[in-house]
């Protein structure tokens, strides 16, 4: 599922293929996405219109349209890529965009989870987005931030950092991988988390999405391709995925739970549960 790296990495692959370009025509193969997708008011608004800029909030994607806002989820297995106008749509190819250069922005999401919304207004006041947490790469989530957030709570840390009212963007790979880096048990309950412990998690959960960010660069050329989907990058994770391999820290196995319906992965030596 993309989490707020892929969404960044996708926003800089198709940064430069969409701005400053005039969209013709809007296509759309099937609107019943987590949300129907308001293709009527679309296809009236934005033929003729020049996308501004594209920015992220959290895991949303803004194209400021002059006239509106493009908001776009990508749900659980949403990608977008750009291609020439004439390369043949794939299956579970959804929405398209098309531009004024003869490229095409097109939304792939087979699971459908997705979404395409429209927002006349101010795209940060959206119910979906005002709620959500300070971007976690910005000093506003900070170690008092994520105190304040979890102090009375008696849920287990890795749910409330996977809260994007709480963290923004952090999902479950990159859960996983700030508490082992924070040296955090994902069953530890919020309240018991002190205030030098959210300072060391708040460290991991930038550092985190940082490098994760940094990695996506490199796959960045993968965003205009006619023949291929983009796939979210393969990283060198440290626990995630690692089922019974060795710790990179202390050498014992990785363990592997199913807790909160997600798949668990940490060093029960390194992250201890107190
Ligand atoms: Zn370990």
């Amino acid at each position: 599922m993309p989490e707020l790296p892929e969404v960044e990495t996708t926003r800089r692959g198709i940064e430069r293929h969409i701005t400053h370009k005039t969209i013709d025509k809007v296509c759309c193969q099937r609107q019943d996405l987590r949300w129907p997708i308001p293709f009527g008011t679309i296809k009236n608004n934005l033929p003729g219109k020049k996308i501004i800029a594209i920015s992220r909030r959290g895991k949303y994607l803004l194209l400021n349209c002059e006239v509106g806002w493009l908001i776009i989820h990508l749900g659980m297995s949403g990608s977008l890529r750009v291609v020439p106008m004439n390369s043949k749509r794939k299956l579970h190819d959804h929405f398209e965009l098309f531009m004024d250069s003869g490229l095409v922005l097109r939304l792939n999401d087979p699971r459908r989870f997705g979404a395409v919304l429209w927002e006349p207004e101010d795209p940060l006041a959206h119910r979906l987005i005002k709620l959500i947490a300070p971007e976690p790469l910005g000093n506003q989530f900070n170690r008092d931030w994520l105190f304040n957030k979890i102090k009375r709570r008696q849920a287990s840390i890795k749910p409330l950092i996977m809260n994007n009212e709480i963290v923004a963007g952090v999902g479950n790979i990159y859960a996983n991988e700030s508490l082992f880096k924070a040296k955090i048990h994902p069953l530890l309950p919020g309240e018991k988390l002190t205030k030098e412990r959210c300072q060391i998690l708040v460290k991991a959960i930038k550092e985190t999405l940082r490098s994760a960010i940094k990695c996506g660069g490199s796959s960045l050329k993968d965003y205009v391709n006619a023949d291929g989907i983009p796939g979210y990058f393969q990283q060198n994770y440290n626990v995630y995925n690692r089922e019974k391999l060795p710790c990179k820290k202390c050498e014992s196995n990785i363990i592997k739970k199913t807790y909160f319906q997600r798949a668990t992965y940490f060093c029960k030596n390194c992250q201890k549960i107190n």
